[in-house]
């Protein structure tokens, strides 16, 4: 394991990587990377690589699940065992079962779901490299790929952290300031119908703490929003390319 940095924030007001307190990580998203998912995304999110594939609208299995009057929508996160410095076990961990429903129920007020009864969605995210903040970037990446899937949705959503590190409320904690820092706070927003679909808290912080992190996830949201939808158009236009040229 690292060792425990004396100061997250430095006589300058700097964090350990060098950002002020109200920036986010570098964050590079490519949509439609997988030919054998119906959509898909990558993203960076400053050390975190992770994949995120959709599957459907489809017959469900088992059977018993389906649902007469709407689409089921089905989550599972996922970490290689490689991610993490120390080994994680390939098998589902608590952790892992709680984040692939937290991401699912931040996801589910996007999607139409009524749009398709007697269905099902499967995503699947796969973690290959974990830095602190895996559910905000995974839901991120796994809007995008629903909606590269062509699955109709109200809005993308969009999901960043801010937390406490020393006195200070900052933006995007990776892992150190995650683990040393006294509080991280999740949020998962639709951007354009101005509505939360994820928010924990994890730590202590006083109400204006709390509040200051909340407004300023939510800065980092609209920020993510944009890189979103450049990745999406991006996708649309080689999709376009490759039919004309097919034509
Ligand atoms: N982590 C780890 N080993 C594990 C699980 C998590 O090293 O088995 C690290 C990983 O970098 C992760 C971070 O701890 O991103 C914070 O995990 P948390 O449960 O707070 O979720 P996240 O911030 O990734 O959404």
């Amino acid at each position: 394991m690292s060792e425990k940095p004396e100061k997250l924030i430095d006589k300058k007001g700097l964090r350990l990587d060098g950002r002020k307190p109200d920036e986010l990580r570098p964050i590079k998203i490519e949509v439609g990377v997988l030919s054998n998912a119906d959509g898909s995304a990558y993203i960076e999110h400053g050390k975190n690589k992770i994949l995120a594939a959709a599957f459907g609208p489809r017959e469900m299995h088992p059977k018993h699940l389906t649902l007469p009057d709407r689409m089921v929508l089905r989550c599972r996160y996922h970490m290689a065992p490689f991610s993490v410095q120390e080994r994680k076990s390939p098998a589902p961990s608590r952790r892992e079962i709680e984040l692939s429903k937290v991401i699912r129920e931040a996801l589910e007020p996007a999607v139409f779901v009524e749009y398709y009864p007697r269905t099902g969605v499967d995503i699947f995210i796969e973690v290959l490299q974990a830095d602190g903040g895996t559910r905000c970037a995974s839901i991120t990446a796994a809007a995008l790929a629903l909606a590269d899937a062509g699955i109709p949705m109200r809005d993308l959503v969009a999901a960043c952290a801010a937390g406490k590190v020393g006195d200070t409320v900052v933006l995007d904690l990776m892992d150190t300031e995650d683990k040393v820092g006294s509080a991280d706070v999740p949020v998962a927003i639709m951007p354009n119908l101005n509505a939360v679909t994820l928010l924990q808290m994890d730590g202590i912080l006083t109400f204006e703490e709390f509040e200051r992190a909340v407004d300023l996830a939510i800065e980092g949201c609209k920020k993510i929003y944009a890189v979103q939808k450049e990745a999406l158009k991006a996708r649309y236009m080689a999709v376009k390319q490759e039919e004309e040229v097919e034509e």
